[in-house]
Formats: structure tokens, C-alpha cells, sequence
């Protein structure tokens, strides 16, 4: 077989329908985010303005955490020197998992090298060890959950997303005697939406089932100490687990779960995307912990990211551009056609030195093509205008239709 032959046919299909990804290649500056430095595939460069970044609150650049993961490289070195089994666990892996445990209410937490990886790793081992297992998982779950249930060979129920009453209907169909658990998210990264988490819960109660929550979305934001948007409702007592990123608004790297001694020690022992893996260096522990202890403290991170994220939708509104109504803090601005999504997106960052990534299907279903816009405490006024105004122009060239103000 001609190899490369097959990989560039399939990759052709991939460029016909639009769907190729193209990374743009940024350099990121502490203490000048949201700016970055854009390199183009010629080798110029120019100035950018990021737009759809996941470090929401600008904690890769924290003093602190900076801070932290400096001294930890002088006092431990680069790496972490093992497994966690085998020589790898460092003490700053321990603190970091005592703070995770404390920011959740939860007896006891588990690190992984990612968010993905500790739904792949958490779901995949739970599906596959409890024997009969069912699990029920939103509609809309992340790939990395719907990897985990599916490697896991555990039954799998889909229930429509964000529906609790339809969740029942399905969990009362099977046996009662099953063993369930109930796999959802709290904020959906595309649309913005929040579960209705309660009524989720009360479902999964009435049923028996345990409850796997993904807040990667919601930690660090949500909640007075940034415990997520389970610990701004009262709820995170409620949840078996909850399951988190440490590369978001924490703005650092990895993934964890956290939960009751016995769930955490359960997947530490028999998951094998946690046992036979490096551990994360001690470096990045260490910067998330001290991102995590400021955010349980401080509010002014989540208080000015509430106002620019308000702020901005006034000005979308003002000027008819159409965007999502959600009560989170992602702002996804609706192109609903995939080639002008690009084409936005292009002049945007070309033209405008503005930075937002086009979300096209099979991200999105066809038709809600759109910007996906994460304004963080970090952007400025002139910023905001700059961006609204940038779209004004794109809007009128494109003639695409303005909302009703
Ligand atoms: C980003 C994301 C993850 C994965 O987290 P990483 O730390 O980036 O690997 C998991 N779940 C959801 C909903 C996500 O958006």
C-alpha cells in the first residue's frame, strides 16, 4: 500500500468540505496576554489579539503562579522521574491533590496529565471494572467522555442533552437492579448552556445511580471559591464525582478527578491511563496548586471577567450582531454558514489582528457555524471596540443578517 498516497486522499476529502484544521501559530507574552505574536507559514510576523483562548482568566501569566513554577524547576528539577507507581510522585503532585480535594469538599483527588485523559481514564475504568454497569451520558458529552464509556465496553444510554425529564424515561426502562452511573457536563464549551444540575442529580438519585460531572468549564469560574458552577449552586456534596482541568481558567496543564477516598483509590489502582504514564512535572503541579489556592480567595479575576463578558454582549446587541443567549461566559457569535465563518475568521486575523478560531461542523451541527468568543478580564475597552467594530465591517461585507436590537 502506498501509505502516504492514503493519508493525502483522505486529507483532500477533509480540504473539500471545508473541514481541514489549520492551527494558527502564536507566541504567547507574560504579562501581555490577551496580546500574542502571530507567526505567519512565510515566516513574518504581526501582532494579534487572542480571542478564543481557554486560559479565562489570564492565570498563565499570573505573578503567582509564574512564581511557583520557577521555584519548583530550581528546587525539583524539569521532570518528575517516573510513574506515579514507580519513583514519580513528587510531594508538589500531593499538595496539589489535597488542594483539588479541598476545593471540591471531596475526601481525596487523583491528578492526570490532562482533562481528556482523566475522563478517558476515570469513565474507561469505572465502565469496565463494575460489572454490569449502565451508563447514561448527555447527548452532548465531550469526546474524551464519550472515549472513556466507549473503551470502558461498559451498555451505554444516550439521553437528549440538558433533558433530565428525558434521562428518567430512558433510566426507567432498565433494570432496577443495574448498577448506573449518570456521565454530564456543567457548561457545554460550544453553546454555552449550563445543566440543570440539580434536577439531574435528583434523577440520578431517584435511580440509584452515581454522578460523573465534567466542570473543566466551570472550575476556576464558578463558585465563590472557583469550586465550579456544582459549588455556586450547592451541590458538589450531591455529585459522586467531579472531574476538572487544571489548563483552563487554572492556566496551567493536567486533569483530575475528585471524589470519595474509595472512588479516587479505586481508579488510582486499576486505571491504566494513570498508572503507566510519567507523571506531570513537579513544575506544573505546583503552578496549579498556587493558581487554585488564588482563585479560592480571590473574586476579582471572576468579578471583571462577569463585567467584560456583560459588556461585550451589550455592544454585540447594539449593533445587531447575533449571538447565543446562555448564561455562561462563552459567547458564540452565529455565522450559520461554514465558508464565511472561515473567510471571517481569515480577514479577522489578517486584516484586523484579531485572533478567533472558526467553529465549523462536525464540531457544531451545519448551519450554526460561528466565533466562538471568550473575553477575559484581560481584554480592554478599546479591545471590546475594536472587536465590534472589526465584525460591524465583516458583517455589512458579507451581508450577513443582523439581529434586532
Ligand atoms: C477541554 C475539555 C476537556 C479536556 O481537558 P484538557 O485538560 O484540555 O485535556 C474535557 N472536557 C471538556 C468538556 C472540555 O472542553
Amino acid at each position: 500500500m502506498d501509505f502516504d498516497r492514503y493519508f493525502t486522499s483522505q486529507l483532500d476529502t477533509l480540504h473539500q468540505a471545508g473541514n481541514y484544521r489549520v492551527f494558527a501559530e502564536l507566541e504567547r507574552h507574560a504579562g501581555g496576554f490577551p496580546r500574542a505574536t502571530r507567526h505567519r507559514a512565510d515566516g513574518s510576523t504581526h501582532d494579534v489579539t487572542v480571542w478564543c483562548s481557554n486560559d479565562y482568566l489570564g492565570m498563565g501569566q499570573n505573578p503567582k503562579v509564574i512564581a511557583a513554577m520557577k521555584a519548583a524547576i530550581d528546587q525539583c528539577g524539569a521532570g518528575a522521574g517516573g510513574t506515579r507507581n514507580i519513583s514519580g510522585t513528587n510531594h508538589a503532585h500531593v499538595l496539589l491533590e489535597h488542594e483539588l480535594a479541598d476545593l471540591h469538599g471531596k475526601e481525596s483527588a487523583l491528578i492526570f496529565t490532562s482533562g481528556y485523559v482523566s475522563n478517558w481514564a476515570a469513565l474507561g475504568t469505572l465502565g469496565a471494572k463494575i460489572p454490569g454497569l449502565i451508563i447514561y451520558s448527555d447527548a452532548l458529552n465531550h469526546a474524551s467522555m464519550i472515549e472513556g464509556i466507549r473503551h470502558s465496553r461498559a451498555e451505554k444510554r444516550l439521553w437528549r442533552h440538558n433533558d433530565p425529564q428525558h434521562l428518567a424515561e430512558v433510566m426507567a426502562a432498565d433494570d432496577p437492579s443495574a448498577p448506573k452511573l449518570v456521565a454530564f457536563e456543567s457548561v457545554y464549551s460550544m453553546d454555552g448552556d449550563i445543566a440543570p444540575i440539580k434536577e439531574i442529580l435528583d434523577v440520578a438519585d431517584r435511580f440509584g445511580a452515581m454522578t460523573y460531572l465534567d466542570e473543566v468549564h466551570g472550575v476556576g469560574m464558578y463558585g465563590s471559591r472557583g469550586g465550579g458552577v456544582a459549588e455556586r449552586d450547592g451541590l458538589m456534596d450531591r455529585v459522586t464525582i467531579i472531574e476538572g482541568t487544571l489548563g483552563k481558567a487554572f492556566g496551567v496543564m493536567g486533569g483530575y478527578i475528585a471524589g470519595s477516598r474509595a472512588v479516587c483509590d479505586f481508579i488510582r489502582s486499576f486505571s491504566s491511563g494513570f498508572i503507566f504514564t510519567t507523571a506531570l512535572p513537579p513544575a506544573l503541579a505546583a503552578g496549579a496548586t498556587a493558581s487554585i489556592r488564588h482563585l479560592k480567595q480571590s473574586q476579582f479575576e471572576r468579578t471583571a471577567h462577569r463585567n467584560n463578558v456583560a459588556k461585550f454582549r451589550a455592544m454585540l446587541d447594539a449593533r445587531g450582531i447575533p449571538h447565543m443567549r446562555n448564561p455562561s461566559h462563552i459567547v458564540p457569535v452565529m455565522v450559520g454558514d461554514a465558508k464565511k465563518c472561515k473567510w471571517i475568521s481569515d480577514i479577522l486575523l489578517d486584516t484586523y489582528g484579531v485572533y478567533v478560531q472558526p467553529i465549523n461542523y462536525p464540531t457544531v451541527p451545519v448551519g450554526t457555524e460561528r466565533l466562538r468568543f471568550t473575553p477575559t478580564p484581560m481584554h480592554s475597552d478599546g479591545d471590546l471596540r475594536h472587536l465590534v467594530e472589526s465584525l460591524c465591517d465583516l458583517w455589512s461585507q458579507c451581508a450577513l443578517s443582523r439581529a434586532v436590537a
